[in-house]
């Protein structure tokens, strides 16, 4: 069976990590590689390497930077179709969608192909007399990733693309569940003509996290994953003198008023709920359907679900795949269950699917509750998988009051054809990121990602102009040349005239 290596400096190398971990096929259920697990040592030579690269990728000028990212952008978009068949073999998403996966991570990359233009300072004249001053963005050097499985080649290119283009060089922690994708994307960028050391991978667990959160080289850390990890991470790192951003999970509402387009909110609700079977920290999991709008909503939902294909993502007629691990998938079940046991009304229930030919794969099929109340922990918890509650509530000020209420803030939408009801929810909704008719509103590679509330520690969100602002040091210079005329020594504070 082949065994997944580390890539350090430029190649794959075995490390000195003795653990491994399974990677499945999702959709049959089967073993099909292992991945190397890092030791202690393999994250430090990872570190140690990407330090000395850094010192001379620092000074390759923008346009070096600039080429080897467009080559990237090319090479990344040729394979593009190889990348998305990796995905859906290890993930378990539709190959439509692992598709749409890279697109979305290669416009990351099509924005830092800006640098020269995003890394502009700025330049004050006659500060004071013949004295000018201005700012430089300088990168911080060796900078971490760690990532989660449910976007294995989309999340991190949220991260390198741009940590690279401002002059750092990368080390990444990628999920151990999905990690072939990583160590492709290190091919690519080493034939785009990235220096060896400026890019390396670590395959493993908490034990590389953990080294990488102490490792007094590593500058700063990107984290994308689950809330209590995010936690962990932006703690332990931040005490640890680092930069941190840490984005973590979810829990999605999306609120239609009866006034709404329908069959619209429906769609949206299908694609959005069930789409990569639920595991996207986007993904819609709580409809909240004010007045008589479930009555309406729910049986169009329905409809569509009932015609809905779950099976194997390499299959062109499939529209959702499996689970990523069976103790997931059960977990999943396991709050549909519970769902029903606290009072929810199970209309639809996927925990029976069988899917012909793939008895041992992990597949579940759509799960819809109504009647579901906020204390109920299919309500309160981030549940990750093809599961849509619907919670009924009187009137729209009751829906933003559940959504202010829950411990997530992470991405938010509402349904109307009202423009001044969207309006204010726009205005007053306290979520980092808002759909207007548009149920998944992921930012744009030129805005930046990034919830609220539990769904992000840190203070700059991800990718966008946040991006590069987390990636570099400002620097503020004040520049007079030698002028005889302001000869003497002046022990003052020095004021500007
Ligand atoms: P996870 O938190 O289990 O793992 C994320 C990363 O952390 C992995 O690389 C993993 O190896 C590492 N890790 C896991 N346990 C650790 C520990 N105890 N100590 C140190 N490192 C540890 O998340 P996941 O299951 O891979 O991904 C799903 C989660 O990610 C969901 O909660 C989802 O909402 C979240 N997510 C959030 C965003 C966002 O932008 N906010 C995007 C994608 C996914």
């Amino acid at each position: 069976m082949e065994t997944l290596q580390h890539w350090i400096n430029g190649r794959p190398t075995a490390g000195t990590g003795e653990r491994r971990g399974d990677v499945y096929n999702p959709a049959t259920g089967e073993v099909q590689k292992d991945v190397t697990y890092a030791s202690v040592e393999d994250v430090d030579s990872a570190v140690a390497t990407a330090k000395t690269a850094a010192a001379s990728w620092n000074h390759a000028t923008l346009a070096t930077r600039t080429r080897v990212l467009f080559a990237f952008r090319e090479l990344a978009n040729k394979h593009r179709d190889d990348l998305a068949r990796m995905l859906t073999v290890e993930h378990g998403k539709v190959f439509s969608d692992a598709q749409g996966e890279v697109a979305r991570g290669l416009e990351v990359v099509e924005f830092a192909c800006g640098l020269a233009h995003l890394l502009k300072g700025e330049f004050s004249e006659n500060v004071s007399t013949d004295v000018d001053s201005y700012s430089l963005r300088q990168p911080i050097g060796v900078v971490a990733g760690i990532t989660p499985f449910n976007f294995p080649a989309m999340v991190p290119m949220w991260m390198y693309p741009i940590a690279l283009a401002c002059g750092n060089t990368f080390v990444l922690k990628p999920s151990e569940r999905d990690p072939s994708v990583t160590n492709f994307c290190a091919e690519l960028l080493q034939k785009a003509g990235l220096p060896d050391g400026c890019f390396n991978v670590v395959h493993g667990d908490k034990v590389a996290v953990d080294r990488l959160l102490e490792h007094p080289d590593v500058g700063a850390l990107s984290f994308v994953g689950s809330t209590p990890i995010a936690k962990y991470i932006y703690e332990t790192g931040t005490r640890n003198g680092k930069r941190v951003q840490a984005l973590g999970g979810a829990k999605n509402h999306m609120v239609v008023l009866p006034d709404a387009d329908m069959d619209l909110a429906a769609d949206a609700a299908v694609g959005a709920g069930f789409g990569s079977a639920g595991e996207r920290c986007m993904a819609i999991s709580v409809l909240i359907t004010v007045g008589n709008a479930a009555d309406k909503l729910l049986p169009k939902i329905r409809e569509r679900i009932a015609g809905m294909k779950v099976g194997n993502g390499l299959d062109p007629e499939s529209q959702m795949g499996p689970l990523i691990t069976q103790q997931h998938r059960d977990r999943v079940a396991g709050y549909v269950t519970k769902g029903v046991e606290e009072g929810a009304d199970l209309l639809v229930d996927g925990r029976t699917l069988k899917v012909p030919g793939h008895e041992k794969g992990f597949f579940l099929g759509p799960c819809l509750l109504d009647n579901v109340r906020a204390g109920m922990t299919c309500y309160q918890d981030e549940i990750f998988g093809p599961v849509l509650g619907n919670v009924r509530v009187a009137t729209y000020s009751d829906a933003i009051a559940l959504i202010h209420a829950h411990r997530y803030a992470n991405g938010t939408a509402i349904f109307t054809n009202d423009g001044g009801a969207a309006r204010k929810f726009q205005h007053e909704i306290q979520v980092g990121m808002v759909g207007i008719n548009v149920p998944i509103p992921v930012p744009m590679a030129y805005y930046s990602f990034g919830g609220w509330k539990q769904s992000l520690f840190g203070d700059l969100h991800i990718y966008g102009p946040d991006g590069i602002r987390f990636y570099t040091r400002n620097k503020v210079v004040i520049n007079r040349w030698p002028d005889p005329r302001f000869r003497g020594v002046d022990l003052g504070f020095p004021q500007n005239k």
